[in-house]
């Protein structure tokens, strides 16, 4: 659910956000495709009933498609709407675990970040072992703060920041370091780990980049394609954000198997991120293309495959 200045622009969000899924999905090796569904409301916040009556229409809505597209929480919407729509169909993931569904995706996410940051560390170091590795660290939210209590579980140097000052407490007291959010960008480290909004890879931010690697969380990380070529010619290892962030999807994916929610299958396939992430560094290596011409290529090469 989002603010759209006319009816077009929410089409053209959906569109642009449905095809990202699709690669997203399609890397992931999931069954789902990418679908996405946009909420258009009148300006304001609507009241409590009206929000209820908002999500029952688009359950209707939903429905018309028969199951060929399944809704999901993202930006605006909680578990708890899915919880209403779940009212008017049956076309609905990411319930509670509760309802029989997988909950909240974030530590899957963190689990797939983290398996993808150990992928770009074998790459540049030899090895994926993270004791002693140094990783900087942006926006400690749901995803981040995981990804960082994981990384220092697994014996690596967080240092890591927030706009948010009040994340500085819980960060120290995990064991990691605080930086301020203007100095992160420049910290030297062996990972930058992006775990906060999108656009946070332009040519001027990567020209002062302090890392071998970048692999976090965040969903468009690069201002624009051609941000993958000057992370490449610096020497800069990148690991496609739609490959390192598709643990909550898969998760979800799981939640559609034949059988049900399986948290121990959730958490195999999700570690999968990390092989799948091999590969593409493998067919960027031989074929002397970006690691996101090569995460492009497999998302093609697999849509192809299942069409
Ligand atoms: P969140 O809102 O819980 O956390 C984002 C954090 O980033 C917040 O603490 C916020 O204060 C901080 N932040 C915002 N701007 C910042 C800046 N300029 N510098 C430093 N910190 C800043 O969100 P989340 O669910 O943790 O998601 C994080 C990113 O991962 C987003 O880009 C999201 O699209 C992506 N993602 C999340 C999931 C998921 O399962 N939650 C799945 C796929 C992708």
């Amino acid at each position: 659910m989002w603010r759209y200045e006319d009816t077009r622009a929410g089409l053209r969000d959906a569109l642009r956000l449905s095809s990202a899924m699709t690669l997203k999905s399609a890397v992931a090796g999931n069954r789902l495709g990418g679908g996405k569904g946009v909420i258009v409301l009148p300006e304001g916040q609507p009241p409590p009933h009206d929000r209820r009556a908002v999500l029952l229409d688009f359950a209707d809505a939903i429905n018309v498609l028969r199951g060929a597209y399944i809704t999901a929480e993202d930006v605006g919407t909680s578990s708890k709407d899915m919880e209403v729509i779940a009212r008017g169909t049956k076309h609905v993931s990411g319930l509670s675990r509760r309802r029989g569904g997988s909950g909240d995706p974030s530590p899957y996410t963190a689990l797939g970040v983290h398996a993808a940051i150990e992928a770009g560390v074998e790459r540049v170091f030899g090895s994926s072992a993270l004791k002693g590795r140094t990783v900087v660290l942006t926006g400690l939210g749901h995803v981040g703060l995981r990804v960082a209590k994981g990384l220092l579980r697994a014996g690596a140097k967080v240092i890591a920041t927030d706009i948010d000052r009040a994340k500085r407490a819980e960060i120290v007291s995990a064991g990691g370091r605080w930086i301020a959010p203007d100095k992160a960008l420049a910290q030297a480290a062996d990972v930058f780990a992006p775990c906060a909004l999108g656009g946070i890879l332009s040519d001027e931010t990567v020209a002062g980049l302090q890392v071998p690697i970048v692999a976090g969380a965040a969903n468009n990380q690069l201002a624009d394609d051609n941000v993958a070529g000057q992370l490449a010619l610096r020497g800069i290892l990148w690991a496609p954000d739609f490959v390192a962030n598709a643990g909550g999807i898969i998760n979800i994916d799981v939640e559609l198997e034949r059988g049900g929610y399986d948290p121990t299958r959730a958490r195999q396939r999700v570690k999968g991120i990390g092989d799948t992430m091999r590969r593409i560094f493998d067919v960027a290596d031989s074929t002397g293309v970006t690691p996101l011409d090569a995460a492009m290529a497999l998302a093609r090469e697999r849509l192809a495959a299942g069409a």
